[in-house]
Formats: structure tokens, sequence, C-alpha cells
């Protein structure tokens, strides 16, 4: 018999109000996986009045900032302990390598641990007066109810990530995860009710975006949304919730360059360059799927990129060889391989890839593909394709390729790769992307906050500033 899912409600299984479910099915494997609850504005209002009735609660308001840090170094515990039960699970549900999902379940605590010990840190200031009468003071309070939605391509990461500084700093909360993967953000919420937090602090309604995700920005009792998703479903949230006042953070799309430098060591850039573009097959905000090279290394640098996503072991996520799994649904393998042949007709080379392989398992899967002949005009060069595919161009000047970079409507992220410490600082600051990685890419931790730049989104993730994202500053003057 087939999983059934329900929502989570003030800290438990709740049938959704219709009595519909939508199936999910494992990317690579065509299996159904389990049906989840179709959730629809009477179980999201449900579940606002869960998320809202709690923020006033005493079990919740009356907590310590140094309690609720407790419960989510609890929580980070939990997670630890059912790390590999949740990596698998997400790599049944998305299709990412189970490998890559073991790593960042390492890494996911580190955000619970980070807020946790945030949590009692956020603090407000004595402000000088010019009268010595009067005391003035900030206060950082928290917001209330925080609507979070994330996509599918790290459901449980993107989830933490607005989780854990939004719990640190005393709001509550409703996450509408991705239609495509409901079932770990879902785990989590359960997982959150063993650490001791009270009932109606985590909720998750489950559903599509034009239905649960539409009805959550227009809830009224919404004191926040943090989305991250794409470009096009932010932007309209954005006008949503501006309209009413209620504030947003958002983390967006991509179309990140990657850029080799004649002076850099070539093999460690092209290694980069590939890990920048077919981790997790393409399906990363952060993707550099714009690649360019100085023209004295063009040649070499695409060799070496096309020759090592020719050896990329393409296969089940789930064994420890695999190095690229499918993507995670049919209407997505549909848009990268209609992007190949847009980029085809616009007079593109395909070095290799651009096809479906053969693979033993009757997955999403789609190779690694390398294109050359294109130019900053060119769709695949413009649009983001979220998929397995890197478009790699010629530079001759560092005025140039600053240019070209700059030239498009992201500013997500941003690769250098050079052995010029000057030109390393000058690219650094010249370029107009919320990361910049010099000799990495990737590279990433709570710690450190990022923001995407133009239209790759609004607001800081990460971080002690990510806290602030979550509260308010009252002005405080007392006559004495
Ligand atoms: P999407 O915008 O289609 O969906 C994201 C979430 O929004 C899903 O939960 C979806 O159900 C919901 N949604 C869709 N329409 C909605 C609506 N009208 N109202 C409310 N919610 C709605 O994005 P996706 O395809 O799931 O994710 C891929 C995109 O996410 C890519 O563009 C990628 O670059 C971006 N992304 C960005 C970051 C970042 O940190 N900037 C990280 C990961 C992914």
């Amino acid at each position: 018999m087939t999983l059934r899912l329900d929502h989570y409600i003030n800290g438990k299984y709740e049938r959704p109000a219709a009595e519909e479910y939508f199936e999910s099915y494992n990317p690579a494997t065509l299996e159904l996986l389990y049906e989840a609850a179709r959730g629809d504005k009477d179980d999201v209002e449900k579940a606002v009045d869960a998320a809202s009735m709690a923020f006033k609660s005493a079990s919740w308001k009356n907590l310590s900032a140094t309690q609720r840090g407790h419960l989510l170094r609890r929580l980070g515990d939990l997670v630890v302990q059912h790390a590999d039960e949740l990596a698998m699970l997400e790599s049944q549900d998305n299709g990412k390598l189970l490998r890559e999902m073991k790593g960042q379940l390492q890494t996911l605590p580190e955000y619970l641990y980070y807020y946790a010990g945030l949590a009692d840190k956020v603090q407000g200031a004595v402000v000088p007066s010019s009268n010595i009468a009067i005391v003035n003071f900030t206060e950082r309070e928290p917001l209330g109810v925080v609507g979070a939605i994330t996509p599918w391509n790290s459901p449980l990461t993107l989830t933490v990530s607005k989780l854990a500084p939004a719990l640190a700093a005393g709001n509550t909360l409703v996450i509408k995860p991705s239609e495509y993967t409901s079932r770990t953000v879902l785990r989590l919420a359960e997982l959150a009710t063993e650490a001791g937090f009270p009932q109606g602090v985590i909720n998750v309604v489950t559903g599509y975006g034009a239905e649960a995700g539409a009805a959550l920005v227009e809830s009224r009792e919404l004191a926040k949304i943090s989305f991250t998703g794409s470009t096009q479903t932010g932007s309209r949230i954005a006008s949503q919730t501006a309209a009413r006042f209620v504030g947003s953070t958002l983390e967006l799309g991509g179309k990140s360059p990657n850029i080799v430098f004649e002076d850099a060591n070539i093999h460690n850039a092209s290694m980069g360059v590939v890990a920048g573009i077919f981790a997790a097959a393409g399906q990363t905000c952060i993707a550099g799927s714009r690649v360019f090279a100085h023209r004295s290394v063009y040649e070499e640098l695409v060799d070496k990129v096309s020759e090592r996503a020719q050896t990329i072991k393409i296969g089940n996520p789930l064994e420890e060889t695999t190095e690229l799994g499918p993507l995670a649904f049919q209407d997505q393998l549909e848009k990268v391989e209609s992007y190949v042949n847009i980029g085809r007709e616009e007079g593109a080379t395909v070095v290799t890839g651009g096809t479906r392989p053969d693979t033993e398992l009757p997955g999403y899967f789609f190779s690694p593909t390398v294109l050359t002949d294109v130019n900053n005009d060119m769709k695949v060069v413009r649009e983001e394709i979220f998929g397995p595919v890197a478009a790699i161009m010629p530079f001759d000047t560092e005025e140039e390729v600053l240019a070209l970079a700059n030239d498009t409507e992201y500013g997500l992220a941003a690769g250098v790769w050079t052995q010029n410490l000057a030109r390393a600082h000058r690219m650094a600051k010249k370029l107009e992307a919320g990361t910049i990685w010099v000799n990495t890419y990737r590279a990433m931790s709570p710690m450190s906050p990022r923001q995407g730049f133009k239209s790759s989104g609004v607001g800081i993730e990460h971080g002690i500033e990510s806290m602030y994202e979550y509260t308010r500053l009252k002005s405080i003057w007392i006559n004495t």
C-alpha cells in the first residue's frame, strides 16, 4: 500500500480538509514513493492559526533565548542521529547522490548549532542621548508567524537555513516545501517535536505552489515570507507581500559566471568548473553555468572540462561510485533538453553531452553537456537552465570579461581562477554578485552571510545577519 503523508500541524499529522493527495515519484527509478496531502486555503489557515496561537502561548513566548537555543541544539543532535535516514529519504525524493546527501547531513546540524549559539546573543543597544534625563535603547523582537517556502533541489538545507534563525529569534513557522519533495521536511518537523519544541511552533503544509503556496503568501496572519525558488515566483510573491507591507526574504535564481584567467592553475580551474556546473546535475542556484576562459587557455579548458564530463559516471544516486544522478522530475528534464536544442538552433556547438544517456534505470537522466560557439546574446547563456549544461566562452582582457560577466539580470555568485592576488581583489570588488569565490567554487557555511544581487534576491541568509531578518527593532525612550 502506498505511503500517505499528511500535513504536520500543531505537533501532529493532520489530514487535508479536502481529503486530496498527490503522488511523488523517485526520479531515478520512477517508482511511486508516497502520496502527500494536497494543501489548500483551509489547511494553510489551520496551520497559520496553530503557528499564531503558539507564538502567543506561554510555552513558547516565556522561553528564554537560551532555552530556545537548547531546543535547536537538541534538534541538531536528532538530525545527527537520523542523518543516514534523512540522507536516504532526500536522495530518493529528488535524485541527489546519496554520497552528497551524507555530506550535506554532516553540515546540516552545524546550521542548527550555529543559530542555537546565537539565540541569546541578539541584543539591542543603548543609544547616546543629548538629554541626560532620557535613556534611549533598542530591542530586537521576533516578528510572529513566518511563512517559509522552499524548492526541491535542497529541501532540508534550504528549510533549516530559514527555520534555525527564525526559531532562534523567537518566531513560529509554517513551511510549504516543494510539491516534488515533501518527505524530509515533514520528518524534520517530527524530529522538532521530539526535540521538545512546543506544538504549533513548526507546521508543514504540503501541496502545490499555486494552491498551498499562494494561500500561505495571502494569509492575513503572516508577519514575513522567507522564500527560496525561481525569480519568476519570487517576483510574484514580492509584489503580493509588498502591497500588504509584509516583509520578505527572497533567494532566487542565478546564471553565475566562472572565470578562468591565463595565470590560473588550469587543472584546478577545470575541476572547479566541472564541480560548479555538474554537481547535483546542475540543479543548484549557484551553478557556474557561464564559463569564461582567457583565449590563451580556452582550448585547453574546453578539452579538460569535456574530457572529464565524458567520464562522469551517470547512474543510480544510491551507489557510492555514481557521480551524476537524474534531474528531479520530467518537466525539468524536458526543459533542459529544450534549452540544449535552442542552443543548437542559435548556433552553439555541443562538444559533449546534449542527450539522454543510456542508463540501467529509467529515470530523468541527462548527460553532462558542454556548449561552445556561444555568446552573451543567446538564450542558453542568458537564462537559467538549472541542469548540467556549461556554456564556455573565450575572452581577451580583464575589462572585457568583467563587462560580460556582469551583463546579466542575475547576481547570485561568481568564480574567479587566477594566481594574481591583485587581480583577484579587483575582480571580487567589481563583480556584481553576492558571493565571490576565488580559486574555489561552492564553498558555503552557516556563519557566512549570503545575498543575491539584482534579480537573484532580496535580503540575507546565513550568518548573524540572517537573525536580524527575523526580528524587528523597537526604540524605547524613558524619561527618568
Ligand atoms: P519555484 O519558484 O517553481 O518553486 C519554489 C517554491 O515556491 C515551491 O515550493 C513551489 O511550490 C512554490 N510556489 C510556486 N508558485 C507559487 C506561488 N504562486 N505562490 C507561492 N508559492 C509558490 O522554484 P523551483 O523550481 O522549486 O526551484 C528552482 C529555483 O530555485 C531555481 O530558480 C533556483 O535558482 C532557485 N534556488 C535559489 C536558491 C538561492 O539560494 N538563491 C537556492 C535554491 C534554489
